[in-house]
């Protein structure tokens, strides 16, 4: 089978490990066929993984790992542990895991944000949708209910806090049909004067969809702003939202997944 972190990053997400996630899990077996969301908790003030600590050494009374990947803020993926992780305590039974087994059949995501109304970013939902589809394609799993968040698994939960867990699934769902060759590109590697590969990855986009017909490489020209802004402007943008800087939506609308 596929190395984890190989396949997540082929989903398009951006990976990053924790030293010795390898072999980090307590000394239970670990059969996951399903996903449970949470919430860090974490002051909104904390960094993009203000909870990288507590999440691979425990907290007293609870041992570490709390979760097998941790979610920043901007979207990063930190995978904490492939091993148990004590996250989803009692609970259940919920789609098909059975009462209290929780950390035994399900990977634990803990995502940043303090669970007090602070707003989730963009970039960090769209990994979170984008994570769980990847790895339920990695268990070979299509049923996204086997997504869920913690506050589904017991009421004593109101974790992930301010996600409708219906339009989320929905979202996976979405993510899952899609595929994983949905490219990521990063919004702060785009635009005049960047040299890189997402630059590449845009300008192949717009040759294809006849905007651009000029070399197909890293360096992005003024050609190719000229080629954006047309490309904008069949979107029906006008003015400053038709001047070649590339947003969010317009790249969306290219096939890309877009992260800050
Ligand atoms: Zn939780």
């Amino acid at each position: 089978m596929t190395n984890i972190v190989d396949h997540l990053r082929k989903w398009g997400l951006v990976v990053e490990t924790k030293a010795g996630y390898e072999n980090r899990g307590r000394p239970y077996a670990f059969k996951p066929r399903g996903v449970l969301c949470h919430h860090t908790a974490s002051g909104s003030s904390s960094g993009n993984f203000g909870s990288e600590t507590t999440v691979t050494n425990g907290r007293p009374g609870l041992p570490g790992p709390l979760c097998q990947f941790l979610l920043g803020r901007d979207g990063t993926v930190k995978v904490i542990a492939l091993g148990y992780a004590n996250h989803a305590g009692y609970g259940g039974p919920h789609a098909g895991i059975p009462e209290n087994q929780g950390n035994t059949y399900l990977y634990g995501i803990e995502a940043e944000n303090n669970g007090l109304g602070e707003r989730w970013s963009e970039a960090e939902l769209n990994a979170y949708y984008r994570l769980c589809a990847a790895l339920l394609d990695y268990m070979g799993i299509s049923d996204v209910n086997r997504v869920f968040g913690h506050k589904e698994w017991t009421s004593r939960k109101i974790d992930p806090a301010g996600i409708n867990m219906d339009q989320f699934r929905a979202e996976v769902a979405k993510a899952l049909k899609a595929g994983p060759s949905v490219k990521t590109v990063r919004l702060s590697r785009l635009g005049q004067g960047k040299n890189n590969l997402d630059v590449k990855r845009v300008k192949h986009r717009l040759r294809k969809k006849g905007f651009y017909k000029g070399a197909i490489n890293k360096r992005w020209t003024k050609e190719v702003t000229k080629a954006y802004a047309e490309y904008q402007r069949s979107l029906g943008y006008k003015g400053d939202n038709a001047d070649g800087v590339p947003g969010k939506t317009s790249l969306q609308k290219l096939g890309f997944n877009v992260v800050a």
